[in-house]
């Protein structure tokens, strides 16, 4: 089941200047900072209610986000959904004819499995699915 958005994930090119700015706006600073070694980024994560905001910094060129922002500018990079069963939301979306980037729960940042849905089989907008470990 999708219980609810459980972030938006932010593509920046500059992470302390964009902490700054989003510190300012949310008027709190990020609860967690941690960096996905396999995913070449660097993170923090602010809650909002019970939704976060995760920005996300490339630490490497050939990272997803360098190649995000460099086709597309800084911006909304994903939307992450909270699912009950992850297994059961890949073999259900499968069905669907929904294409995954990855089928396999990998380990995500904040403590999360995660798989990511191809943006071309979801309007262009890139899905994460995440489930807590
Ligand atoms: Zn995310």
């Amino acid at each position: 089941m999708f219980e609810k958005i459980e972030h938006l994930g932010i593509a920046v090119k500059d992470l302390a200047a964009s902490q700054k700015l989003f510190s300012a706006l949310i008027n709190q600073e990020p609860y967690k900072e941690e960096s996905v070694e396999s995913e070449h980024v660097k993170t923090v994560f602010y809650q909002t209610g019970e939704s976060k905001i995760e920005l996300l910094e490339a630490t490497h060129p050939s990272s997803a986000i360098a190649t995000f922002i460099e086709k597309k500018g800084e911006g909304i990079h994903h939307i992450a959904f909270a699912v009950s069963d992850i297994y059961a939301e890949i073999n259900r979306l499968k069905a669907e004819g929904f294409v995954f980037i990855n089928e396999t729960p990998k380990q995500g940042a904040d403590n999360k499995v995660v798989v990511f849905l191809h943006p071309k089989s979801s309007n262009g907008v890139l899905i994460e699915l995440c489930q807590e470990r």
